[in-house]
């Protein structure tokens, strides 16, 4: 071989070796997730036009997205800027003052269902309630138009709101935002076994990771054995969950490495496309 040639075979080889340590290095960090916890709150709509956060979530590989936001507007918002990523959740509630006591509003009924004529809504949520204030005549009314309109719902609650969440809806699809966040998992045991519809979203959810940032046994276990009822969030509840989306969808892959292939696939993307089905 001629030096020029050797040069050529050279440069080839390294070019060759870095497409594929990019190929290995995006398969290993960047597998794809459709993500069951995004909110496009107010405060995001100016510094974060519809367009770059639909971009910033695409970048992140995030190819679909359940989405709900105070006010519910910012859902609807999102959602025309990408029907087809955008899964757009219908929260009860169009205020943070309004959180403390939407579930025993009388004008629920009515705020629920002039909202699902604006917008093909798939779920109520992420709404939040605990302990007895689930236990309200107005969250049956909801539980009734979900019923009606075939919809998820998606609850921010403690055991006991779960309970009676659960007690209320047997025959809907309950997902459990942030797995009740310190709730034993005795209990998250239980409920996948008892309720056919009940998922559990991961976000924040403490507990599952040991000082090194690995799964602990227990959720190793835990995410194999019912890896089709399990669904990842980033939540971004707030600007700098949006700034640190990054580091969040690179911490949520890290632990999600350390499963079977087929529980990966199952809690990263297939489980919210058997959900919401497009
Ligand atoms: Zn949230």
């Amino acid at each position: 071989m001629t030096d020029s040639g050797r040069v050529k075979f050279l440069k080839r080889l390294i070019f060759s070796i870095m497409l594929f340590a990019l190929g290995t290095a995006l398969a290993d960090e960047k597998i794809e997730i459709h993500d069951a916890h995004i909110h496009y709150d107010q405060d995001m709509w100016r510094s974060l036009p519809a367009a770059d956060a639909i971009k910033m979530l695409k970048d992140q590989n995030i190819q679909r997205a359940l989405v709900s936001a105070t006010p519910t507007e910012g859902a609807a918002i999102l959602y025309r800027q990408d029907p087809d990523m955008v899964i757009p959740m219908l929260r009860p509630y169009d205020s943070w003052r309004h959180r403390y006591f939407w579930h025993k509003d009388p004008a629920l009924k009515s705020y629920l269902l002039a909202h699902l004529k604006k917008l093909p809504y798939r779920g109520i949520g992420e709404f939040h309630v605990f302990g007895k204030n689930a236990d309200t005549q107005q969250i049956e009314q909801m539980i009734d138009i979900a019923r009606q309109y075939q919809l998820a719902l998606h609850a921010h609650t403690d055991l006991e709101g779960m309970q009676i969440l659960l007690n209320k809806a047997p025959d809907l699809v309950i997902i459990w935002a942030h797995g009740g966040g310190d709730v034993d998992e005795k209990y998250l045991h239980e409920f996948l076994n008892q309720y056919p519809g009940f998922y559990i979203e991961l976000s924040l959810r403490e507990r599952m990771l040991d000082g090194n940032e690995e799964l602990t046994a227990q959720w190793r276990k835990l995410l194999t054995q019912y890896s089709q009822r399990f669904l990842l969030g980033m939540d971004t509840y707030k600007p700098t969950r949006w700034a640190e989306l990054p580091e969040t969808a690179s911490e949520t892959r890290h632990w999600l490495s350390q499963l079977p292939e087929d529980a990966i696939a199952d809690i990263a993307r297939d489980n919210l496309e058997r959900l919401f089905p497009k």
